[in-house]
């Protein structure tokens, strides 16, 4: 297995194999950057087929980790970790005991929380081991479901979109189409609603569509015509990947910001946004909310203090997007430029220190 020479690979500090005979534990923990504060990312288990594609996981996803980090504001840095195995018949809490034993051997370089695969139950038995977790339940000190503030940064990502793309700071009448209105999607819908918003959705569980039709009067539209609405917004809220070749060209909307995760295919849909003007609010920033609740649940900070920042991604995605006017680039490699200016001033801030 090659782990200096992986693609993934981008100088990450800590690279760390675990294996449990008992339990038949095997994890990768991939610290990729501590500038900003404590490694923190979700732990994920998942059937990979091999060794090597767990490995170019943890080592994407934890770099994924320092920039969502670093462009939410929080002393976080990135990491991440995988189990190798699948959830629904290798999970036992013995297993996870024994990951429990393995994050608390890093010694709180790297905490976890819950990502694919694994749940706040899981959390709570990971708990039991270490002290370096987040994402718990509300009746174990924790924060409980991050949907909520996921959706308040997604609302304010759209927000900064809307200004940018037309100048105007209010969403009245403002048409957005919402893809995927499950625990993010519905409570986005709820906020924008009440801003004004004119909404069009549609959901692979047609009772999921048909409550956000009943609760906010949105329009219901099928899985494939969500991208030819003619909205001003375009709001990915359910899977990754949508965002490519053929469906950007067919979108009519100027402002395209939601909660899922890696809604570009690849850099190229980048550059297909920013050649047809589309100002698109990159998917790590304005999904930060849920990230922001875990810095908060891990620091000790108060509700009004979560909201107050949460709603800072207003400012970020505002920062982000005159930066790439002014660089003439995709945003989401303005993101990624701001993210790694801000861990280098960091750096040279602690070593000047
Ligand atoms: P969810 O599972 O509650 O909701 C997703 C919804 O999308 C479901 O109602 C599902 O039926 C629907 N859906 C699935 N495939 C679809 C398709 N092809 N077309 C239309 N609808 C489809 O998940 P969620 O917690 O609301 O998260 C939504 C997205 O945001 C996910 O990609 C998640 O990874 C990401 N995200 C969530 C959070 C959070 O706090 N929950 C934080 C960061 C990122």
């Amino acid at each position: 297995m090659n782990v200096f020479s992986n693609s993934s690979f981008d100088h990450h500090e800590q690279v760390s194999f675990f294996a449990d005979r008992e339990t038949g534990l095997r994890a990768i923990v991939a610290i990729h950057d501590r500038t900003l504060g404590p490694a923190l990312g979700g732990c994920r288990m998942w059937p990979y087929q091999d060794e090597q594609l767990a490995l170019q996981d943890v080592l994407r996803l934890s770099r994924g980790m320092t920039f969502k980090a670093a462009l939410a504001g929080v002393a976080l840095g990135g990491g991440k970790s995988v189990i190798i195995g699948d959830a629904r018949t290798a999970k036992t809490p013995q297993l996870l005991h024994a990951m429990g034993r393995a994050i608390d051997a890093l010694g709180g370089r790297y905490i976890t929380g819950e990502d694919v695969g694994t749940n706040p139950d899981d959390m709570r038995e990971i708990r039991t081991q270490t002290r370096y977790v987040t994402c718990l339940r509300e009746e174990d000190g924790g924060p409980g479901d991050p949907a909520p503030l996921t959706a308040l940064g997604v609302f304010s990502a759209i927000r900064a979109g809307v200004r940018f793309a037309s100048g105007s700071d209010s969403l009245d009448d403002v048409h957005v189409a919402v893809q995927g209105v499950g625990n993010v999607g519905y409570r986005l819908c709820a906020l924008l609603r009440d801003a004004g918003a004119r909404l069009t959705v549609c959901d692979a569980h047609a009772p999921s569509a048909q409550r956000a039709a009943a609760d906010f009067g949105a329009e219901v539209v099928g899985e494939e015509d969500i991208y030819d609405v003619d909205a001003m917004v375009f709001s990915p809220c359910a899977l990754g990947g949508v965002l490519g070749e053929g469906t950007i060209a067919r979108l009519k909307a100027r402002v395209v910001g939601g909660a899922a995760n890696n809604q570009l295919v690849d850099d190229a849909s980048g550059r297909a946004m920013l050649a047809r003007g589309i100002t698109y609010l990159p998917d790590y920033v304005a999904n930060g909310g849920g990230l922001i609740g875990c810095d908060a649940e891990w620091y000790g900070r108060g509700e009004d203090k979560v909201l107050e920042r949460v709603r800072g991604i207003f400012a970020t995605c505002t920062e982000i997007l005159e930066r790439a006017r002014r660089d003439r680039v995709p945003t989401n490699e303005a993101a990624d430029a701001i993210g790694r200016a801000r861990i280098a001033a960091a750096r040279e801030n602690s070593v000047a220190g």
